[in-house]
């Protein structure tokens, strides 16, 4: 069967990289979290009081930021490192989803990362998950499908994801964390969020995981057959 790649892209908490992670478990493909790339740039930019405003210190700072994915032997999970150390739990905080939309609206952090996510990703075998996959870094993919799913849902699972890690955040709190986040994901000027015109829809809100992964699971066989 051809390899090919799969790109998931679609608004803050509508599912997809726990679908995205399923699917590349289905298929034994790679799947790259690109969320938590941004994720990562973040922690270290807050760590390392990089001002958001001063392009010197951020080239200087990508240039120091390694990013690895790792499985964890005994969970089988994809768990994310920066600079050597796991900081699968930390990138998920509530500080660093209040700031990441900021930071990855820059221009130089992003030429920096959909580089090393087509690197990652040109051997296919791939499923992808992020804003501008199927729009930017791989434009060609061959599955492109868009995510969504009705607000409330959205909020409730994100709340419920962070609740399972042991952060208990106000609904509200969450809320508008995510409207915030759609908001200057899809306005910004460097590859907004939009949906590619020859991406599939898949609405989650009334769908369980199983559902959603066996629908893209079945769309990726159908090119993979071709
Ligand atoms: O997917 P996740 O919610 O973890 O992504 C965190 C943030 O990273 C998004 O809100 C967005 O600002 C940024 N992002 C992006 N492009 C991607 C993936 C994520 O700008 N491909």
């Amino acid at each position: 069967m051809k390899k090919i790649i799969i790109a998931i892209d679609g608004y803050s908490a509508c599912g997809k990289s726990s679908t995205a992670k399923a699917v590349a478990k289905a298929l034994n493909y790679n799947y790259i979290d690109t969320g938590a790339m941004y994720r990562c740039v973040t922690l270290y930019f807050l760590e390392n009081h990089i001002e958001l405003t001063n392009p010197k210190l951020i080239a200087k700072a990508l240039d120091e930021i390694e990013i690895t994915f790792h499985i964890n032997e005994k969970t089988g999970a994809n768990e994310t490192y920066l600079n050597g150390l796991n900081v699968e739990d930390k990138i998920r905080e509530m500080e660093i989803s209040q700031n990441v939309s900021q930071v990855s609206a820059i221009k130089e952090v992003r030429v920096a990362l959909v580089s090393q996510q087509q690197k990652m990703g040109k051997s296919k075998g791939v499923v992808l998950d992020g804003r501008d996959i199927g729009t930017v870094v791989f434009a060609d993919a061959d599955l492109k499908i868009f995510m969504n799913a009705d607000f409330d849902v959205r909020a409730e699972r994100r709340q419920k994801e962070l609740f399972d890690k042991d952060n208990l955040v106000n609904l509200d709190i969450v809320k508008e964390n995510l409207r915030k986040r759609d908001k200057i994901d899809s306005t910004r000027e460097e590859s907004p969020l939009k949906k590619a015109e020859d991406a599939i829809d898949v609405d989650t809100t009334h769908f369980t995981l199983e559902e959603q992964v066996e629908e893209i699971v079945q769309l990726a066989l159908g090119k993979m057959s071709v």
